[in-house]
Formats: C-alpha cells, structure tokens, sequence
C-alpha cells in the first residue's frame, strides 16, 4: 500500500481531528471506517504501513468456537461471522477491490471419544444456539467418503465434524480493500509512531517529536498497544506472540472445506492458494524474521492431514505477531473516566472474524450511539485491569 501522505509532507501540528486512531492493521481499519460512519474527522497513524503488522498474514481462517456451552463470547462471535459477508461485500463493492471471501465450512477429523462425545453435544446444541432465525448454521458429522483425498482417512477413523458457519478471507487482499475503503476520506499518515498522549491536552507526541491535536485517541497498535498502555493504565494487560505461516499454489481446491486438526489449518482460498499454519512463539527477537524450522513441523503434519498438498506449489513462509492479552481475550473501551485514551486490540488467533464489530461497538460507545453493540464482559478494560490486578496481588487462580 502507498502511504497516502509522508509524514514530513504534513506540519502535524496544524493536524487536528476528533479522533486519532493508532495502528493500521484490521482492528485499526475498521475503527476508521465506523467512524467515518458516524462523521467523525479520523486521523490514522501506523508507524509502518497500515497492513504491515500482524494483520499481513496468509492464513485467513474465519473459524467459530463449537456451538456447544454457548456463552456471551461466543455469541459475540457468532453474530460477528453471521454479518460479515454482507460488510465484506459492501467494501467490495465500494472499493472495487476483492477480498476472497468464501463461507466454504471446516472439517475436524474425529479420532478420540472424548471428541465425539463434543461433537455430539454441538450438533445437538447448535439447532439452536447457531439458529439467528433469518439464518441459521450447521454443526454435523459427515462421512469422509465425499472428501477423499482431501482428507486422510487414517487421521479420521470415527468420521469428520463438519460446520457451515467458518470461512475464509486472504487476509492481504481484504486489507487492501479497507485500505482503498478508507484511504480518501481520512488523513492517513504513515511512518508516524505515537510515543505518547496528553489526555489533558489532547496532543499526542510522535517519535520524531511531531504532535497530532485530537480530542481522542483508539489504541489499535497490536501488540504493542501493551507497551503503550503501561504508563497509561500502570498495568501489564498483554503480550505478542509470534507465529509462521506458509502459502501454496494448488488449483482445483478453493470450495474444499477448511481443515483443522490439533493446531494445524489448511485453508483453501479463492484466489488458488492454500495457506497452511501455524506456529506459536512467546520468545521472540525480530517479529517477522522466517525460520523455517518453525515451519516445517505445521506443513508436515498438513500434508499428512491433507493429501491434495502433495501435489502443492510452495509460494512463501511468513511470520508475525499476535496480541494477546494476559486475561485472553480482546481489550475494548475506554481506558478510564476520561474518556480520551480508547483500547481496542488483543484479538489473538480470532481478529479477522471478530474486527468489525469490536470496532463498531467501540466507536458506537466513542459517539454515544443509541443501541449499541453489547461486549462481552470479559472484553471490557475494567476487567482486564481487574485480572491485572489479581496477577499483581498473586492471588489469581491457574
Ligand atoms: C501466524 C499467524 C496466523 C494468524 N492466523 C489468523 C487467522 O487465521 N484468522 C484470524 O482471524 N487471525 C489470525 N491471526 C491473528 C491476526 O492476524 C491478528 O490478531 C490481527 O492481525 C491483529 O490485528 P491488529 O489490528 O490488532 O494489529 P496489527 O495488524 O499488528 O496492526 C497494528 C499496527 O499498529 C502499528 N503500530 C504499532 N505501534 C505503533 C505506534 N506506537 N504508533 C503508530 N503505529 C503503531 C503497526 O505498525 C501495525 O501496522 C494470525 C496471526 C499470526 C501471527
């Protein structure tokens, strides 16, 4: 993507705007486009470039949790996927750009009875925790007759657990359709880092010691809005984890159903590739430094899941970096009574499912607006800086 405006083009003080959003990636984004929705005057800055960081991926998998013991979260993520296809389309259309969206379904081989007895439980219970009434989607076990070849049959010797509600995105190609979406109608600026906001003030200071006047400002910087929301929330609330993913050439494919089986995906895409992934790193020195020996044991065990991928083009490995926060899941909201410093990152394994509406509930509380996207509670800040506080205290349970 062409950064739409050089930093040193642009006398950042003169900037101001009723928000500044912080980090291009897909929760960034998205926060731009809602609030360009609600009218707002949007400033993003990504110290890179928007879609450089974690959100570059190659995996794309838009994958639920089961439908069984359904709770605030997933249903949070159940309405997130159901309306996805429809935003998608609407980006797509607006941008003329396509983002290879496809609700092509998931496979999980069953081999151990604990397994079936899950599986049996979701089917039961997805009648009517996946029914939304206009739509509804399925959670069965299906027979590896029809995918043969596609799965092997050794890895699923008691059947395969199909559901009709996971998708797939090329998650590049989609980011640049929220880029195009965006990208002439908010100031974007590039190669622009945040050290630090004065809420007091509204004056946010960059690294070069530029400043950007805001009223507000969205910390959407991954996994680094951890680092910047230490001096602000006196609180460690997360931490990135790096993983690789790899991409191959395979016609013929791209209706096949995702795969996953013990970590490992095989995600199909429209475009003619399969990604394959992943891996999970706590310990890390250069985010996006390729090795492959972090590959190598995820496209072992694909190809052992997947036949098909023998017949595969490599194309190329990468790697990035996941936020995650301590307490698991996203971190949505206001910092504080303030009201100036809004957080919304620590999507993990799950972003590119759930993005669009942690954003929109986030700006539908910035605006005010009237019924608004309910999180939950788990998302809220006050509960990670509650969790926070129990790890400081030592009294958290493991
Ligand atoms: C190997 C791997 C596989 C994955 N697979 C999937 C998957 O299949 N499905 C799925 O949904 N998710 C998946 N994810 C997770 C998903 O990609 C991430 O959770 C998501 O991209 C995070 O988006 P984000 O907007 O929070 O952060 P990012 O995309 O990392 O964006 C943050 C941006 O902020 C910028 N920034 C940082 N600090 C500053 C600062 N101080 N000032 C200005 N800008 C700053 C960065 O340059 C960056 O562009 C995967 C991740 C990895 C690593």
């Amino acid at each position: 993507m062409s950064a739409k405006a050089a930093l040193n083009l642009v006398p950042a003080t003169s900037l101001s705007s009723d928000l500044l959003i912080v980090g291009g990636g897909v929760l960034g984004l998205w926060a731009a486009k809602y609030a360009l929705d609600a009218g707002l005057k949007v400033t993003l800055i990504d110290k890179k470039r928007c879609g450089s960081g974690g959100s570059r991926g190659l995996l794309g998998a838009l994958a639920p949790h089961l439908p069984n013991a359904m709770n605030d979260k997933k249903r949070f993520q159940l309405h997130a996927l159901d309306e996805l296809p429809g935003l998608v389309a609407q980006l797509e259309e607006q941008s003329g750009l396509i983002a290879h969206y496809g609700q092509t379904g998931r496979l999980m081989p069953i081999r151990v009875p604990g397994f079936q007895k899950r599986v049996d439980r979701c089917i039961e219970e997805s009648r009517v925790s996946w029914d939304l009434g206009v739509r509804s989607y399925t959670f069965e076990q299906v027979e590896i007759g029809s995918y043969e070849g596609w799965v092997n049959p050794e890895l699923a010797p008691m059947g395969l657990a199909f559901d009709s509600l996971s998708a797939r995105i090329v998650p590049r190609s989609f980011m640049q359709v929220l880029y195009a979406f965006v990208m002439d109608r908010i100031e974007i600026i590039e190669g622009c880092e945040l050290i630090s906001f004065d809420q007091k003030k509204g004056r946010a200071r960059m690294r070069d010691g530029r400043a950007i006047l805001a009223d507000k400002v969205v910390l959407a910087a991954g996994y680094e809005t951890y680092d910047l929301l230490k001096p602000l929330a006196r609180a460690d609330l997360g931490h990135g984890v790096k993983g690789h993913s790899s991409l191959f050439k395979l016609d013929g494919v791209a209706d096949m159903p995702s795969l996953y089986d013990n970590g490992v995906y095989v995600v199909p895409h429209g475009d003619g590739t399969v990604a394959v992934g992943n891996s999970s790193q706590n310990e890390w020195s250069d985010e996006h430094a390729v090795s492959e020996g972090h590959c190598l044991p995820y496209i072992i065990r694909a190809i052992e899941l997947c036949p098909a991928l023998q017949k595969a083009k490599f194309l190329s490995h990468w790697a990035g970096v996941r936020p995650r926060s301590h307490a698991k899941d996203p971190i949505v909201g206001a910092l504080d009574d303030r009201g100036g410093v809004h957080v919304l990152t620590g999507g993990f394994k799950i972003s590119f499912g759930i993005a669009h509406r942690l954003a929109r509930a986030l700006i539908e509380r910035i605006t005010g607006a009237p019924n608004r996207v309910s999180l939950p509670p788990s998302y809220e800040v006050a509960y990670h800086l509650a969790e926070a506080e129990k790890d400081n205290r030592g009294d958290k349970k493991i």
